[in-house]
């Protein structure tokens, strides 16, 4: 019996014998024979299930899928019939360092016309001779600007509303680009490899911390602006090729060309992210960028994150602020040779609501599991059947163990989510997530 005859009387799928039922009309229907682009949110499968729900570009036309495999065609079809249901498919690698006419375009191309070197950038600001007590001013900054706007327009590209975006083949990823869901809503990202977001022109800050530090602007894909329901599932987000390990260092810091893997901020809301894989990248989810109460964060920045691999990440996995976030069944893997120190996990920043249950950490000697939990004037932490290399931990009271009193997080009793698929025991996971994460191609292409 159909999925669609079970709803007696109310719901008649006629055609032909064996047509693919519409997952639109009864998304009970969605089956694996559904194709991956045409797939919708299941109801209960996290935040963005919630309110709308989030479908994406399931109910595109025809003339709404786009093949694309260059820069300008991907574009196109970001542009094209407006908010109209879209599905993007995407084969090989698109990068979007690259002119109009597929040409690449180097550091030096956005800097051309500028007047900013480094060299003469690292001059302008040396520490030792312009101090470390007020942010850079000038004419080589002034240059950094420019050419900044520059790599910026090339790069940063917005996913439309109603839109879902897809790796077609086992070679596609998009690389170099700023992706970003901007005041948009409704948009699937599933299958898709994203990497290495870098910045050519980052800035120096002295006075940020104590020596100062080096900040990028871009994110591998940013949820900003108010943008709502937004599922991100079995994709890939990573630095890779382009390590952070291997930039440089220049006044004593590290030259970071990166910034966030997946931020969530400026009051977007309602995001599920599923069996995705985060690798090789150290500031990686920021969900909420300030404390401020009048930037539409309250009520908003609600997040889950499940069934997700975490390997060779700094921190902020998450970093929250104001949102009710549940993370749940992910595997956070710290290794012996990970080339980012490592700083902590779950980051319980102002008015967070973090809910961390039945995930799985490894790691190695000389990190324990009071180091996963990070406070940044967070009050409140839920943590509940985790495993610390196997053995079920008490991640709140292993951190309340090692910190001062003031810094003392208590359980958050203010929520509890309800909106989960099936939730494994936490020594399960490792061995469930092995190799479920992360773009898929199997034949049938279902999820
Ligand atoms: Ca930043
Ligand atoms: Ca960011």
């Amino acid at each position: 019996m159909s999925a669609a005859m079970a709803v007696a009387g109310a719901l008649i799928i006629s055609g032909p014998a064996g047509a693919s039922p519409n997952p639109l009309a009864d998304p009970a229907a969605q089956t694996a024979r559904t194709p991956l682009e045409r797939q919708i949110l299941s109801q209960g499968n996290g935040w963005a299930s919630e309110g709308t729900g989030t479908t994406g570009g399931a109910a595109a036309e025809d003339s709404n899928v786009y093949d694309v495999s260059t820069k300008a065609e991907l574009l196109a079809a970001f542009t094209n019939a407006g908010s109209q249901a879209k599905i993007v498919r995407v084969h090989g690698t698109i990068d979007a360092n690259t002119a109009p006419d597929g040409s690449p375009l180097t550091c030096e191309n956005y800097a051309e016309g500028t007047g900013y070197s480094l060299e003469q950038y690292l001059q302008a600001f040396h520490p030792a001779s312009y101090g470390l007590s007020q942010k850079p001013v000038g004419p080589q900054e002034d240059a950094r600007r420019l050419a900044a706007a520059k790599q910026a327009k090339s790069i940063r590209w917005d996913i439309p509303s109603n839109t879902t975006i897809v790796g077609a083949t086992p070679e596609s990823s998009i690389s170099g680009a700023a992706l970003r869901i901007n005041g948009a809503t409704n948009v699937i990202v599933r299958n898709l490899t994203v990497r290495d977001a870098a910045d050519c022109f980052p800035s120096w800050d002295p006075t940020d911390g104590a020596e100062g530090n080096w900040n990028s602007e871009y994110d591998l894909l940013q949820v900003i602006n108010k943008a709502t329901n937004v599922w991100i599932d079995h994709s890939e987000f990573t630095d890779a090729p382009n390590l952070d390990s291997s930039q440089p260092h220049y006044f004593g810091r590290q030259y970071q060309v990166h910034d966030g893997a997946v931020d969530v901020t400026n009051g977007s809301d309602l995001v599920t992210m599923s069996f995705n894989r985060f690798s090789d990248h150290d500031k990686l989810l920021l969900i909420g960028s300030t404390d401020s109460l009048t930037r539409g964060d309250p009520g908003k920045l609600r997040v889950t994150i499940h069934h997700n691999v975490f390997e060779n990440v700094g921190q902020r996995a998450p970093r929250v602020r104001f949102g009710q976030v549940d993370v749940y069944n992910n595997h956070f893997k710290v290794t012996e040779d990970s080339t980012i120190p490592y700083g902590y996990t779950l980051g319980a920043g102002f008015e967070s609501h973090l809910h961390a249950e039945a995930n799985a950490f490894t790691l190695p000697a000389g990190i324990d599991a009071a180091n996963i939990i990070g406070r940044f004037k967070g009050t409140a932490i839920t943590t509940i059947a985790n495993a610390v290399n196997g053995e079920i931990t008490d991640l709140r009271a292993e951190y309340n163990a090692a910190a001062v009193p003031a810094d003392q997080l208590a359980a958050d009793d203010s929520w509890t989510p309800t909106l989960r698929t099936q939730v494994h025991p936490a020594q399960a996971v490792p061995g469930l997530l092995h190799k479920s994460t992360g773009p898929i191609f199997t034949a049938g292409g279902e999820g």
